[in-house]
């Protein structure tokens, strides 16, 4: 019919974009040219006013422009590209560490530039890191709103402005209008703009809109364009949710029965008393187990409240009733742990295990598969044993532990394996990401909670302190006198990117500059690109206490379970968020000793940081920290490599629109019965049915 590019077709035929950045934009679910267009900017900047360079300070977030007086490569550990801006009352360094050959060129001396970003006081004065920067336009030109997407490694601010500028061209030419999939009266009602005038509006809003106040910390912000959509991206979530519920209801499951021996056999090689907490959510699951409905329970318990030995009394009786058990935790550090207590705690019972991880590979493999399908009672791996080729022979229960950072939704989905004779396996989720009720009502309908509300006894809480860098070395002698007493500590090193190679690099370096520092002190390193084996091996020494001081990337921060460790420092804590530093300091304060974390910082601290570091000093309580979590980090947080794959909401903010999600229920009535509606929904902003799966 015509050539002209439209909504439907692919990104490739979009300028710019090559298989890398296919690739990239893949991650974040944008296949189409229509995906494109609901990526939604996150919040706006007024780049039409400068500041002059003379009268920057640290901490401002600002626009500058000025010319580039020298441009060079510096070698330090490693490469980086600073570049000094100056104008009448100033300069200021550009610092990239990543970069490539054109941009170098590009940013040669005697170029007129604007960049814009956060100035930090460097060590030579003023500066700015990775700043987003042009050549300077003639003042006419500007004259919208900048918008700032979300975005992910590898792809920079003016190239989402590119991308959604073909887009949006497209969007305005293309005839065949994109479908409206609100109901006309709905919109009538609640005073909303159709699709694509909101759509036009929110990539490219005019200088004055009141879109420019969106990135401020205001949870009462609101604008029509954009309840407009995040009200479809809620009610697309729940109606697909809605949909696997009503499937899950059409399905039958196994029942089965308590089985008072074996568990009898369990609780008295326990080391301690279940908690009240615990015995609670232990009867909920083992009611669920008894039905002929597959279980859809999550376990919901802060970092430490003793989540693994209720998944281990959970599978007995389906162990005892001669059916498999499936548990998968989301690293391979967590799952090894996993393996290592579940054989540890079943093999008096007679109840076998199987290790089973992508990196078992050739015989081991081979048996570890043939094991599997001749009906091997538990079997532990990492999520990817969900996914692959692994034929169970009867499972009876799928466990799956730590799913944080609201993944569950995309979890639930998870093709059933091992479907046997028209039955489907039980499914308990653990996950310690407190779920406020708003989300419970509409993310999470259709699954069953449980809250373990209660630690085991004994536990003091973590004493939190807040320390600069300048004092690293008091903070060593601490740990070493920490050390050298007997006790055992955790350092972790953190990096503000997101690639395992730097962080493993970072940890390297301080592993050995502790070393040097401390010959008398046994120091060991894991990281996340060592080898299972060797990670084991020193996981292992740790436990034994042959490890005094294990430093470590983020790669332990969820789930790693050395009760003896007692103290923790973490390095560059500014640049965690809350959720990563509550997960990371749950690493302390198992045992009985009382527990201490030092967050090292190096200032000056922003405002959102130094009231992150607040809260982690203020409480230890995991709900608490999860709220004022979604109060600070505003909606649509950049979205790191780390968190694609628990991706939720593109453009609801849990925060922000509670109100709106509170109605979704009742909107979603209208819809429940057009099919064609929900599935257009569910397609547009959960993406087509494999990518929902295997998400
Ligand atoms: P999480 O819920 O974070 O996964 P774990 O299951 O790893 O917590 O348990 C944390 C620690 O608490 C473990 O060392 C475990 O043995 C211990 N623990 C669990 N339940 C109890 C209890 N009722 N009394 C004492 N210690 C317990
Ligand atoms: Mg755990």
């Amino acid at each position: 019919m015509t050539d002209q590019p439209q909504l439907s077709d692919s990104v490739r035929i979009l300028r710019g974009v090559g298989p890398g950045m296919q690739e990239g934009l893949k991650k974040l679910g944008i296949e189409s040219v229509a995906d494109l267009l609901f990526h939604l900017p996150m919040r706006y900047e007024d780049r039409s006013q400068t500041k002059s360079i003379g009268d920057c300070r640290p901490g401002d977030r600002v626009l500058v422009e000025g010319f580039i007086q020298n441009s060079n490569i510096v070698r330090h550990r490693r490469a980086m590209l600073v570049v000094t801006l100056s104008d009448d009352t100033g300069s200021l360094s550009l610092r990239f560490f990543n970069f490539h050959a054109a941009q170098i060129r590009s940013l040669s001396r005697g170029v007129k530039l604007q960049a814009f970003g956060e100035i930090r006081g460097g060590a030579r004065g003023l500066e700015m890191i990775h700043p987003s920067y042009q050549k300077s336009k003639n003042a006419e030109e500007e004259a919208s709103l900048t918008p700032i997407y979300p975005s992910t490694e590898g792809i920079r601010q003016a190239s989402w402005i590119n991308l959604s500028e073909q887009a949006l061209k497209i969007l305005r030419e293309d005839t065949s209008v994109l479908t409206e999939l609100l109901p006309a009266a709905l919109l009538l009602r609640q005073q909303l703009p159709e699709l694509k005038t909101a759509l036009l509006m929110l990539h490219r809003p005019d200088i004055d809109s009141e879109l420019a106040n969106m990135n401020r910390m205001d949870e009462n912000f609101h604008h029509p364009a954009r309840d407009r959509l995040v009200i479809e991206e809620l009610l697309a979530h729940h109606l697909s949710m809605r949909r696997i519920q009503q499937q899950q209801q059409r399905r039958k499951a196994l029942a089965f029965p308590l089985n008072p021996t074996l568990e009898d056999r369990f609780l008295q090689q326990l080391p301690f008393q279940l908690t009240r907490a615990q015995q609670r959510v232990i009867t909920e699951i083992q009611q669920d187990l008894n039905r002929q409905q597959p279980m859809m329970r999550l376990l919901q318990g802060d970092v430490g409240c003793g989540k693994t030995v209720v998944a281990a009394l959970s599978l007995l009786p389906v162990v005892a009733a001669g059916y498999q058990v499936a548990i998968t935790a989301p690293t391979e550090l967590l799952a090894e742990q996993h393996r290592d207590y579940f054989a540890q705690t079943l093999k008096p019972l007679g109840i076998d295990t199987v290790w089973l991880s992508s990196r078992v590979t050739g015989k081991a493999r081979e048996q570890a598969l043939h094991a599997i399908a001749n009906g091997v009672a538990v079997v532990i791996g990492t999520h990817s044993l969900m996914q692959k080729t692994v034929e169970f022979k009867q499972l009876g229960l799928v466990i799956i532990d730590e799913q944080h950072r609201f993944g569950v939704h995309q979890r639930l989905a998870l093709r059933e394996k091992g479907q046997a004779g028209g039955h489907w396996p039980h499914q308990l989720i653990m996950t310690a990401t407190p779920i406020p009720r708003t989300l419970a009502m509409t993310a999470y309908a259709g699954l069953q909670i449980s809250v373990i509300d209660e630690l085991p006894p004994g536990r003091t809480a973590v004493t939190t302190v807040a320390i600069d860098q300048q004092r690293r070395e008091q903070v060593i002698e601490r740990i070493a006198f920490a050390c050298r007493e007997g006790r055992q500590a955790y350092w972790v090193c953190t990096l503000i990117e997101e690639s395992e190679l730097l962080e493993a690099q970072a940890a390297e370096d301080t592993a050995r500059q502790l070393s040097a520092e401390l010959p008398d002190i046994n120091i060991a390193l894991v990281h996340g690109r060592m080898k299972p084996a060797e990670k084991s091996a020193i996981m292992t020494a740790f436990r034994n206490a042959e490890i005094k001081l294990l430093v470590a990337t983020t790669v332990i921060e969820v789930g790693v379970d050395v009760p003896n460790a007692s103290l923790m420092v973490i390095d560059n804590a500014e640049r965690l968020g809350l959720s990563q530093l509550h997960q990371l300091r749950g690493r302390v304060g198992r045992g009985s000793e009382k527990s201490s974390c030092v967050l090292l910082f190096k200032p000056p601290l922003g405002e959102t940081a130094r009231a992150r570091l607040d809260i982690m000093r203020a409480t230890n309580d995991g709900f608490r920290i999860a709220e004022k979590d979604l109060e600070l980090r505003g909606p649509g947080e950049v979205l790191g490599t780390r968190q694609t794959g628990a991706l939720q909401f593109r453009l609801a903010d849990l925060a922000r629109d509670a109100a709106l999600i509170q109605q979704v229920p009742q909107l979603a009535e209208a819809l429940l019965n057009d099919h064609h509606r929900t599935d257009a929904l569910i397609a547009r902003w959960l993406g087509n049915a494999e990518r929902y799966a295997e998400a």
